[in-house]
C-alpha cells in the first residue's frame, strides 16, 4: 500500500512552501512597523492551557483537539490508571492560548509596562471534517497585543491586519471586514440569558446542536451554518443593543479610529467568534474569491479576561489570526501569487569528463559569492545539460571544455539571445556583474 499524508493534511511542496514564506515575509515587514516582535511557543501544550483559555463549551475544545500521549502516559492508560495532569498534552488548535500562557509565565506584560506586542506563525491542529479551505493541520499567522485597554489598540490591530492583506497582494475590494462588539462581563451575562430564552422559545425551528447550545454556549447559535437556524437567529436579540455604556463607548471609539484611517468595514451584529475568550471588539475578514463556504481568511478580537485565566493579574489583550491556506487559495483565484520562482541565475555545463572538476569548482566559487548556480550531477551530455539549463529557466550557461581550460576561461552564453562572451574562471566579480544585470529570476 502506498503511504499517503494523513487526511486533512497537506504536504507543503516547494510552490506552497514558498507562498507561505512570502506571506510570512509580508507579515514581518508590516507587523514590525507597528512594533510587533516574533515569538514561537511549543506546538503542544498542557491540555489545560486550551481548556482554560478557549473554554470547555467551544467546538474547538469539545470536539476538535488532537491530544497526544507520551509512551509512559499511554502505558499508564493501558494499565487502567489515568495519565498524570502534566502528561495530558494537546497539539495547539490556535495560537492565542499558548502566547497568553507564555506572557504570564515570563512576565512579559507587567502592569505599567508597554503592552507586549507579539506575532507568531506556524501549524495549528483541529479535528475537523476536511474540505476546501478546512484542514486538520493548517497554518496561521497571528498577532497579540497584551496590556493595552484603549480602543486605539483594537483599531491599530485591525488596520495592521488590513495592511497585511494589501501587502500580501489581496486588494481591499475583494475583502469584507466585519466588526461587532460582544460586550463584557457586565453586559454579556444578561444578553446570554436573553439569547438562551430566545433559543428555548424558538427551539422548534433550530437544529439539535443549537438547541443543545441553549445550555452550553447560546451565543454560538449565531454562528450555525444551517440556513434555517440563520433565519431564526436573525430575529434574536442583538448584543449591540444591549451593550453597557463602557462597552458601547469602546465600540464607538474603535469605529471612529477605523473611519479616520479610511478603513472600510461593515457592522455585523450577529458576528460572534467561536472561542469563549473574546470580550468587546470582534472582527472577521471574509473574501469573495476562491473559497466558497470557508470564506473567512482571518479574524480576532479583544480578550480582556484571558490573562487572568492563566493566573496573571487582570490584563487586557487582543489579537487576530489569519489562515495561510485560505489566503493562498484567494490569491490564486485573484491572479496568482507574486513570488519569484528562484530560478538559478547561471547553469555551469561541462563539455567532457575532464572539464567536470573545473565546472564544479566554478559553481562552488560563484555560489560562495552569493549567486544561484546549478550544474549537472548525472554525467549528462552537453546537449542534455543545455536542455536541463533551459528547463531550470537559468538565463545564462557557462560552458567549460578543453578549449576553455587551456585559456582559463568559460564561455558564457545568454540563453535568450544566444550571444557568447569569454569570462576568466577566476573573475568571480565579472560573473556577478553579468548575471546580476538580468532581472528575471532574481
Ligand atoms: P480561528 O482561530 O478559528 O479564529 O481562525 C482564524 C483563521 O484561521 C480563519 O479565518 C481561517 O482562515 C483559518 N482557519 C481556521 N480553521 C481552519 C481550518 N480547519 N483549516 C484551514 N484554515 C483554518
Amino acid at each position: 500500500m502506498q503511504l499517503r499524508a494523513p487526511r486533512g493534511t497537506n504536504d507543503l511542496l516547494p510552490a506552497s512552501a514558498q507562498a507561505f514564506d512570502f506571506l510570512e515575509q509580508a507579515a514581518h515587514r508590516v507587523f514590525s512597523r507597528y512594533g510587533y516582535r516574533l515569538v514561537e511557543t511549543p506546538l503542544f501544550e498542557s491540555t489545560e492551557v486550551f481548556v482554560r483559555g478557549i473554554g470547555e463549551a467551544t467546538d474547538v475544545v469539545g470536539k476538535e483537539m488532537f491530544s497526544v500521549l507520551s509512551p509512559q502516559a499511554l502505558a499508564r492508560l493501558c494499565d487502567g490508571s489515568a495519565p498524570k495532569a502534566d502528561e495530558q498534552l494537546t497539539l495547539r488548535p490556535e495560537g492565542t492560548a499558548g502566547v497568553a500562557r507564555a506572557v504570564v509565565e515570563h512576565g512579559l506584560a507587567a502592569s505599567g509596562a508597554a503592552p507586549a506586542k507579539l506575532w507568531y506563525r506556524g501549524s495549528m491542529f483541529r479535528h475537523e471534517r476536511p474540505q476546501k479551505g478546512r484542514l486538520r493541520q493548517f497554518h496561521q499567522i497571528g498577532a497579540e497585543c497584551i496590556g493595552a485597554a484603549s480602543p486605539s489598540a483594537d483599531a491599530e490591530a485591525i488596520i495592521m491586519l488590513m495592511r497585511f492583506f494589501e501587502e500580501a497582494g489581496l486588494a481591499s475590494s475583494l475583502l469584507r471586514l466585519l466588526v461587532n462588539s460582544m460586550g463584557d462581563e457586565n453586559c454579556r451575562p444578561a444578553f446570554r440569558e436573553e439569547v438562551r430564552a430566545f433559543i428555548l422559545e424558538a427551539a422548534d425551528g433550530l437544529c439539535d446542536e443549537c438547541r443543545r447550545r441553549a445550555d452550553t454556549n447560546p451565543l454560538r447559535a449565531f454562528d450555525c451554518k444551517s440556513p434555517t437556524c440563520k433565519e431564526v437567529m436573525a430575529a434574536a436579540p442583538r448584543i449591540t443593543e444591549r451593550l453597557c455604556d463602557e462597552c458601547a463607548g469602546h465600540y464607538e471609539a474603535v469605529k471612529a479610529r477605523l473611519d479616520a484611517a479610511g478603513i472600510v468595514y461593515e457592522e455585523q451584529p450577529l458576528l460572534v467568534r467561536g472561542l469563549d475568550y473574546y470580550t468587546r471588539t470582534v472582527f472577521e475578514v471574509q473574501v469573495d474569491v476562491g473559497l466558497g463556504a470557508q470564506n473567512a481568511i482571518g479574524g480576532g478580537g479583544r480578550y480582556d479576561g484571558l490573562i487572568a485565566q492563566f493566573g496573571g493579574k487582570p490584563t487586557p489583550g487582543l489579537g487576530f489570526a489569519v489562515g495561510l491556506e485560505r489566503i493562498v487559495l484567494a490569491l490564486e483565484a485573484s491572479g496568482g501569487i507574486p513570488v519569484s520562482p528562484l530560478a538559478p541565475q547561471l547553469f555551469v555545463a561541462a563539455v567532457d569528463a575532464d572539464s567536470r572538476a573545473a565546472a564544479f569548482a566554478l559553481a562552488c566559487r560563484l555560489r560562495d559569492a552569493g549567486m544561484r548556480v546549478e550544474l549537472d550531477h548525472q554525467d549528462r551530455s552537453l546537449k542534455s545539460q543545455f536542455k536541463l539549463a533551459d528547463k531550470s529557466a537559468a538565463p545564462w550557461v557557462a560552458v567549460i571544455g578543453p578549449n576553455e581550460l587551456t585559456v582559463g576561461s568559460a564561455t558564457l552564453r545568454s540563453m535568450s539571445e544566444g550571444a557568447e562572451q569569454q569570462v576568466r574562471l577566476d573573475a568571480t566579480e565579472d560573473f556577478a556583474r553579468i548575471v546580476n544585470t538580468m532581472k528575471e529570476g532574481l
